[in-house]
């Protein structure tokens, strides 16, 4: 097979393409994955909507996607590591490996990082080629469709377990994918009690799902003052903010006790004002900013979790479609109705 099916940016517009491209040949060091299934993230959205941010990063033509497993195909020279037939998934930050931060032990904040379906090819596509030591092998009891969404299973993971979590109260602002899982990894990660605030009320529906204790409407209830309220009047131990939202950040930080941790890992569009003195200064607050993944830190939590059994994370799957139906894909996704959708570019669900 010399040509494959990918959906791609080919021009700077609104929209996608699905195109017929010659696969890929892994050179020495890197691996040719087929992939089985990949997930669809708010970051794919803004892609093809050609938003602000998108305009401003993204370099046509690109096949995006950055959330999948998959079979090693084929792999180059130098390669140990990996086997044909091995079932993978990968960390899509390729970090350059000699830079200040990656020579300190913290690729996953590499000032020249690279992302695969961002600056280079990635996973929307019947084959995507990879360094290998992006690969990340996924144990045969994790299926398939958990397997296509550990990119950001792995930022919940991450933001959870940044500092101490076990016999703590928390507060997750946001239930969006990356909310909703980050719910469960506290909860089986022994988080005491847990509120989540989220304007949709779909998603709260699912936050209980997930285990949250307490799902409120912001737009309805004075949430700063009912968690507080429900915690004795201290406020939580942890905050987890995962909207992006600046109305959502300020009251997680007024939700927060003294002393309190913040994992920091929505994103907003535009700089937000905070009143540092209070929420900060004066209360002690330790806050994390949260980016991507620890390499391999964050993996190697995930797979624990996952192979003991301790996520449920079945609430959050709905449609799984072909990848020439990604129009229908991304109206769903736009229309706030749909949490993770799964693309089959090489067949069926099994
Ligand atoms: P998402 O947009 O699906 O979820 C955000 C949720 O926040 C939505 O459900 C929205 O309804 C809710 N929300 C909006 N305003 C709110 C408010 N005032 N109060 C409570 N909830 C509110 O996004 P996602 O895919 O789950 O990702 C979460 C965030 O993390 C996004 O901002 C995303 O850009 C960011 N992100 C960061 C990293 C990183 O490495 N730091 C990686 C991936 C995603
Ligand atoms: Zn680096």
């Amino acid at each position: 097979m010399t040509m494959m099916k990918a959906l791609r940016k080919t021009r700077a517009a609104a929209g996608a393409q699905l195109e017929s491209v010659p696969v890929p040949i892994p050179g020495a060091g890197e691996v040719l994955v087929r992939v089985r299934a990949a997930s669809i993230c708010g970051t794919d959205l803004h892609i093809y909507q050609w938003d602000e941010w998108s305009q401003s990063r993204i370099r046509p033509p690109l096949t995006f996607g950055h959330e999948f497993c998959g079979v090693v195909e084929k792999t180059g020279a130098g390669t140990e590591s990996v086997a044909e037939g091995d079932f993978v998934s990968a960390e899509m930050h390729i970090a350059d490996g000699h830079c200040r931060a990656c020579r300190m032990g913290q690729p996953h904040l590499c000032q020249n990082v690279k992302i695969a379906g961002i600056d280079v090819d990635g996973c929307f596509a019947e084959f995507v080629k990879l360094p290998a030591q992006n690969i990340w092998k996924v144990h045969p009891s994790i299926p398939e469709h958990y397997a296509a969404i550990l990119d950001p299973l792995g930022n919940a993971v991450h933001s959870v377990l940044a500092a101490p979590i076990s016999g703590q109260t928390a507060v997750v602002t946001g239930c969006g994918p990356i909310g909703l899982m980050a719910i469960a990894v506290a909860k089986a990660s022994g988080c005491s009690a847990l509120f989540a605030t989220e304007v949709n009320e779909y998603r709260r529906g699912l936050a209980r799902q997930m285990g949250a204790d307490e799902a409120i409407d912001p737009a309805a209830t004075d949430v700063v003052r009912y968690v507080r309220d429900a915690t004795g009047g201290a406020g939580v131990d942890v905050l987890l903010e995962m909207s992006g939202n600046p109305h959502a950040i300020r009251q997680g930080f007024q939700m927060l006790r003294q002393g309190g941790r913040a994992s920091l890992l929505g994103i907003p569009s535009r700089p937000v004002e905070l009143d540092l003195v209070s929420d900060v200064i004066f209360k002690g607050a330790t806050v994390l900013g949260i980016y991507g993944r620890k390499m391999f830190e964050t993996w190697v939590q995930m797979d624990e979790l996952l192979r003991a059994g301790k996520l449920n994370l079945e609430p959050l799957f709905h449609e799984r479609l072909p990848l020439k139906r990604f129009e229908d894909a991304f109206a769903l996704l736009a229309a706030g109705k749909a949490n993770k959708i799964l693309f089959y570019p090489n067949g069926n669900p099994s």
